[in-house]
C-alpha cells in the first residue's frame, strides 16, 4: 500500500491466524495475542480506524508499538467519478502500474459495491472491456478488502454495524475472474462476512464466475457466498466463441457444478447472468432453450443489456426484444429482472471496467527498481 512505510506491513486483509502471527513477531506476548487481534479487527473493520491513534480505548504504548511495525494503509484514490444516476466509480492504485476499479451502485433498498479481484483478466470474453486488458496480476486480500474500506470511507459508512448502512451488498463482479485468485478472494470474503469483521451476511455477498468449474464446489464450501454464473449462451458452439473458457469447461460440466453447489436452494438461488447481444444470443428460441437448460437448478436469471465500449464488436439487443425474451423466462417461473444499466456515462456499468495498467516486462521493472535504489543511495 502506498501509505505504508518501506518496511511496514499493512494489517488490512490479514486473516485472524496471520494477524496473530504478525503480532507475535512484533513482540506481543502470546497470552495477549487473541484479545489484541479481536480489538484490532473491531477498530479496523467495525469502526474503520485509519490509524492506530484513533483506537482510543487501547493503551498508548500498545498503539505506539503497533504504529512502529504496521500500517492501516488503504489503496490510494486516483480518481473518483459520480454518474448522473448516483453510481460512483473509484480508480485505485497500490503501486506503480497496479490500478483497478471499484463501483458503488445505490438503489432504493440497498447499496451494492462491485469489487475487482484482478488487475486485467485472462478470460478474453468477446463482449467484455476488461477482457481486452491483459492480466497484470492478482489482487491481494489487502487490495480486495481495501476497495471496501475506501468506499466506506468515501461514503462515510462507519461503523459497519450502524443501521442504514450504505454498503449493504458486495458483488465480486469487477475486473478479473475471482476463482482464478481463489486464496486471496477467500481470505478477503471471510473477513468481509465474519461477525467480528465487516459483518456482512453471506447472503449479501455474491461471487460471479465465468465458469472455473473445478473451483465452484470449493467456493461453496470454503466461502459460502451467493454464486452467479456468467452463462450468456445456451449452446457450446456460441459460448466457445463469446466466453472462451467454455472450451475448457463446457456448459454441461458447468451446470453440473451448479446442481451440486453447496447451499443452493430455493431461498438461495444461483444467479445466471445473460448479456443481451443483438442477433447473437437474443432469439426467442434461445430464451426457450435457456429455460430448459436450467430445469432443476434453483436459479434466477439476470438479463444484462449489453454495455458498449470503444471498439466493441456487438450491439445491445433492442428493448422490445429484451422484453419478449424476459417474458418467456418469467412465464417459465424464473424471476428474471433485467439489470438496469447503471453508471454507463462514467464507464462504470457491467463489463466496462478497465485500467491503463499493463504488465511490465520483468527487465523493465528490474531496471526501474535498480535506478530507484540508486537514487535512494547517499550521494
Ligand atoms: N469474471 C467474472 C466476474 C466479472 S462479473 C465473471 O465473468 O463472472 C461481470 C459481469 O458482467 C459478467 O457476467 C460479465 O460477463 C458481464 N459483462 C461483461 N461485459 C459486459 C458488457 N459489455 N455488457 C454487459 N455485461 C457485461
Amino acid at each position: 500500500m502506498p501509505s505504508s512505510g518501506p518496511d511496514k506491513k499493512s494489517l488490512i486483509g490479514l486473516g485472524a491466524d496471520e494477524m496473530s502471527a504478525a503480532l507475535a513477531a512484533a513482540g506481543i506476548p502470546d497470552k495477549n495475542v487473541r484479545m489484541r487481534v479481536r480489538q484490532l479487527w473491531n477498530w479496523i473493520y467495525v469502526h474503520g480506524a485509519r490509524d492506530f491513534d484513533a483506537m482510543t480505548n487501547l493503551a498508548k504504548d500498545f498503539r505506539a508499538q503497533m504504529a512502529e511495525h504496521f500500517t492501516l494503509g488503504r489503496p490510494e484514490i486516483v480518481t473518483e467519478q459520480i454518474s448522473t444516476d448516483g453510481t460512483r466509480k473509484w480508480l485505485l492504485r497500490t503501486g506503480p502500474g497496479i490500478e483497478f476499479e471499484t463501483v458503488y451502485i445505490p438503489e432504493e433498498d440497498r447499496g451494492t459495491l462491485c469489487v475487482s479481484s484482478q488487475v486485467g483478466c485472462t478470460l478474453t470474453c468477446r463482449f467484455c472491456h476488461t477482457g481486452t486488458q491483459k492480466l497484470v496480476r492478482n489482487l491481494t486480500p489487502a487490495e480486495i478488502l481495501g476497495q471496501v474500506l475506501v468506499a466506506k470511507d468515501a461514503l462515510d459508512d462507519w461503523p459497519s454495524t450502524a443501521p442504514g448502512r450504505s454498503v449493504t451488498n458486495v458483488v465480486m463482479m469487477g475486473m478479473g475472474e475471482p476463482l482464478y485468485n481463489f486464496d486471496n478472494v477467500k481470505t478477503a470474503l471471510v473477513i468481509l462476512t465474519d461477525g467480528d469483521g465487516l459483518a456482512l451476511s453471506k447472503r449479501r455477498v455474491t461471487l460471479s464466475t465465468a465458469g472455473v468449474v473445478p473451483m465452484i464446489a470449493r467456493a461453496g464450501a470454503e466461502i459460502g457466498s451467493g454464486l452467479a454464473i456468467s452463462l450468456h449462451a445456451v449452446r457450446d458452439e456460441l459460448r466457445d466463441e463469446i466466453v472462451p473458457i467454455n472450451k475448457k469447461y463446457p456448459i454441461k460440466e458447468l451446470l453440473e457444478a451448479c446442481r451440486t453447489y453447496p447451499g443452493a436452494s430455493n431461498s438461495r438461488r444461483i444467479t445466471f447472468e445473460y448479456v443481451m447481444l443483438k442477433d447473437v444470443n437474443d432469439s426467442l428460441a434461445d430464451a426457450r432453450a435457456l429455460v430448459k437448460l436450467l430445469a432443476g437448478i434453483p436459479a434466477k436469471i439476470n438479463l444484462i443489456p449489453f454495455n458498449a465500449w470503444p471498439g466493441a464488436p456487438y450491439e445491445c439487443s433492442d428493448w422490445a426484444q429484451i422484453e419478449k425474451f424476459a417474458e418467456i423466462v418469467n412465464k417459465a417461473g424464473y424471476a428474471s429482472p433485467v439489470r438496469t444499466p447503471r453508471g454507463r456515462d462514467i464507464m462504470a456499468a457491467c463489463g466496462q471496467l478497465k485500467s491503463e495498467s499493463v504488465k511490465e516486462r520483468a527487465s523493465t521493472r528490474l531496471a526501474a527498481e535498480k535506478s530507484a535504489q540508486l537514487a535512494r543511495m547517499p550521494h
